[in-house]
C-alpha cells in the first residue's frame, strides 16, 4: 500500500532502445534548465463540494512542457528533482505561481477557492520554508485561508519538528491537509496535535471501495475519525458515481477526481468557474 510500491518511475526517459543511456546528471542539468527557461506548468484539478456541486477549491499539479518530449507527468521528474535537492527550487515556483495565479481568479471576480500544493519533504525539512512562504504571501497578497499545503504523514515522523513547522505554518493562517493520508503511518494522537485541518483519502481505497469491502471500512473509518476529530476530508481518484454515492452516504462532501475533472490547464478552468457564474445569475 506504500507509494513506494514501485508506481513512481525514477527515470524520466523510459528505459527503450532509443534512451537508456540518459545518466541521471544529464537528467539534473535538464531540469535545472527546465527552471530556468519556464518549461515548467501547473494544471490545476477542481475540488467540488457535493452538496452545493461548486468548486471550492483546486489542486495545483506541476507539468513539464517539454520542448520535444511534451508534458511530462511528475511521478517522471519529481523524484529527481527531490534527491538532488531541485524541488527547493522547483517547489518555490510551484508555491509562488499557484498563489498569483489563484490571486488572479479571485481578482478575476470568481467565487473565493483554496489553492492546494503538495509540499515534498525536502522543503518541509528545509530551515527556510516558513520564510520563503511568509514572503510568497506577502507578495502575492493571496488571503492565507487560501492556501492549502499538502503534506505526507512520513513528514510528520519526526514530531518535534513537525509541530514547530507546522506551528509557525498555522500562525500565517494557511490551511494543512495530508495528502494520500492512510498509506503510510500516522499516529492519530498527533493529529490533533498538529492542527491539521484536512485529511485527504488516498485514492487507493477509494479505487476499490465497491470491490473491496476492507477499503470500503477503511475509508468509512477514516471520514468518521476525522468528522469526530474536527478535520476536514476530502476523497481524491474518484471516478464514478458509485464510489461518489458511497462518499456521500459515509457524508464526506470534498471530492477530488475525474468523475468530475482532471486536472486542467489555466484556461479550462477560467472556462469552467464562467460557466459556474453563468448558472449562479441564472438561478
Ligand atoms: P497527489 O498529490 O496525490 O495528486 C493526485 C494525483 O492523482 C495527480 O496525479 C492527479 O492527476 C491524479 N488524479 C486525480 N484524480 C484522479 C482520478 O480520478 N483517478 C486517477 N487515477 N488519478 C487521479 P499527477 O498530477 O500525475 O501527480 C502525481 C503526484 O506527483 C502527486 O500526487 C504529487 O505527489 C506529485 N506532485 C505533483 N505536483 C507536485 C508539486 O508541485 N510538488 C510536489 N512536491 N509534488 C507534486
Ligand atoms: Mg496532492
Ligand atoms: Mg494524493
Ligand atoms: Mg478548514
Amino acid at each position: 500500500r506504500m507509494k513506494e510500491d514501485g508506481k513512481n518511475n525514477y527515470t524520466i526517459f523510459e528505459p527503450s532502445p532509443n534512451n537508456s543511456g540518459i545518466e541521471r546528471l544529464t537528467l539534473e542539468n535538464s531540469i535545472r534548465k527546465a527552471l530556468r527557461l519556464e518549461e515548467f506548468v501547473l494544471y490545476y484539478q477542481p475540488q467540488i463540494d457535493t452538496l452545493t456541486g461548486k468548486i471550492i477549491g483546486t489542486e495545483a499539479l506541476v507539468r513539464w512542457n517539454h520542448p520535444t518530449l511534451g508534458l511530462v507527468p511528475p511521478a517522471k521528474f519529481i523524484p529527481i528533482a527531490e534527491e538532488t535537492g531541485l524541488i527547493v527550487p522547483l517547489g518555490e515556483w510551484v508555491l509562488r505561481t499557484a498563489c498569483i495565479q489563484n490571486q488572479i481568479w479571485k481578482e478575476k471576480g470568481y467565487a473565493p477557492m483554496s489553492v492546494s500544493v503538495n509540499l515534498s519533504s525536502r522543503q518541509f525539512s528545509k530551515q527556510n520554508l516558513v520564510k520563503t512562504i511568509t514572503e510568497i504571501l506577502h507578495e502575492t497578497h493571496i488571503d492565507p485561508q487560501y492556501l492549502e499545503l499538502e503534506i505526507t504523514e512520513s513528514m510528520t515522523m519526526n514530531v518535534e519538528v513537525a509541530i514547530e513547522v507546522l506551528g509557525k505554518l498555522k500562525e500565517l493562517g494557511i490551511q494543512i491537509c495530508i495528502d494520500d493520508f492512510g498509506t503510510g503511518y500516522s499516529n492519530l494522537y498527533y493529529l490533533k496535535l498538529f492542527s491539521i485541518d484536512r485529511l485527504k483519502i488516498d485514492q487507493s481505497f477509494v479505487r476499490d471501495i465497491m470491490t473491496d469491502s476492507n477499503d470500503a471500512d477503511i475509508v468509512a473509518t477514516i471520514i468518521a475519525m476525522a468528522h469526530n476529530l474536527g478535520i476536514d476530508v476530502i476523497a481524491e481518484g474518484v471516478e464514478t458515481k458509485e464510489q461518489l454515492d458511497f462518499l456521500r452516504s459515509q457524508n464526506c462532501h470534498e471530492v477530488q477526481g475525474f468523475y468530475y475533472h482532471r486536472p486542467l490547464p489555466v484556461e479550462e478552468i477560467e472556462q469552467l468557474l464562467m460557466n459556474t457564474m453563468e448558472i449562479d445569475t441564472k438561478l
